[in-house]
């Protein structure tokens, strides 16, 4: 079988986000259901044959904390070019759709969720460098969670040409990004472990941590300049001291001190998290009110 526009029913819109539109989508020849993210490329032939290349690794590159890939196709349409990549749907939603979720519902995600999301992330993190990828975009609405409950990482940025054609400006701005980052120093592991704090303490309290509550409203370039310079935010006390120091260790500003994927699997807060019992199933499920 082969992966294109007439093999492919559109069910529903997922979202869109800076880049691109997910949906959701059944492939016709096996009935499978899948999220199709789709992004206008600039139209270059050479280029995409590079593309296509650098995402095969992305087929080698399974584990269970990355969302499946299972292909991708370029197609035109009236608007141009664009790629599509098809990839596991993940039924259980983002985080941030979790987090927004709860907020709705007057709750809050607890420590026992966050320290299996930071399990999941930093494993995930871990099998991407063991193939040399640095993530780049570790936020919430790149954290997914499946109907079986289990939380994987999308979105990754495997391919270096990708990126350069994504017909769009602004590619890459994020808040996410760690000081070293936004000051346009070198991009390592560790980056991607400021983003993971940053994360867990949005995901905790239903918001973005940048500015501090009461703090007046910033203009892109504020923010950014104020996530270099101000002290970094911390874990609410109602969070246990080893919880919070793993937040902690994951904001150190500085690149070097800052642990890595690797040394941040040993730390307390997560050897608790691996060995804690939880039923992130019914958890989901519950989320959701998902029918058993
Ligand atoms: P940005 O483009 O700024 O990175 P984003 O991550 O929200 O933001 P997209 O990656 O385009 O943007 O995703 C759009 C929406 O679709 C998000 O809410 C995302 O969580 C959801 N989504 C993406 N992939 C899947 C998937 N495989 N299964 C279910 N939902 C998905
Ligand atoms: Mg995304």
């Amino acid at each position: 079988y082969v992966l294109k526009d007439e093999n492919i029913l559109v069910m529903r819109k997922l979202g869109e986000g800076s880049v691109g539109t997910v949906h959701k989508v059944e492939y016709l020849p096996t009935r499978k259901i899948m999220a199709r993210k789709t992004m206008a490329v600039y139209p270059d032939e050479a280029n995409h044959k590079q593309i296509v290349r650098e995402l095969r690794l992305l087929k080698q590159c399974q584990s269970p904390y990355i969302v499946k890939f299972f292909g991708a196709y370029f197609s035109d349409d009236n608007d141009g070019q664009s790629i599509a990549i098809c990839m596991e749907y993940c039924e259980g939603g983002s985080l941030e759709a979790v987090y927004k979720r709860a907020a709705q519902l007057n709750a809050q995600i607890g420590e026992g969720v966050l320290g299996k999301v930071a399990l999941a992330v930093l494993n995930g993190l871990v099998h991407l460098h063991s193939y040399r990828v640095i993530h780049r975009d570790v936020k919430p609405s790149n954290i997914l969670v499946t109907g079986r409950g289990e939380i994987k990482l999308c979105d990754f940025g495997v391919s270096g040409e990708l990126v350069d054609s994504i017909a769009q400006t602004f590619v890459g701005t994020s808040y996410y990004m760690a000081p070293e980052r936004i000051q346009g120093d070198r991009y390592a592991v560790q980056s991607d472990v400021w983003s993971l704090g940053l994360t867990l303490i949005e995901a905790s309290q239903n918001q973005f941590p940048f500015p501090p509550p009461g703090h007046p409203q910033l203009s892109v370039i504020e923010l950014l300049e104020y996530i270099i310079h101000m002290p970094v935010p911390e874990m609410d006390t109602r969070f246990s001291d080893e919880c919070r120091d793993f937040v902690r260790v994951c904001l150190i500003k500085d690149p070097k001190e800052r642990p890595t994927p690797q040394q941040l699997l040993r730390h307390a807060f997560v050897v608790r998290a691996a060995a804690k019992k939880l039923d992130l199933k019914s958890w989901i499920e519950r989320v959701w009110g998902f029918k058993k």
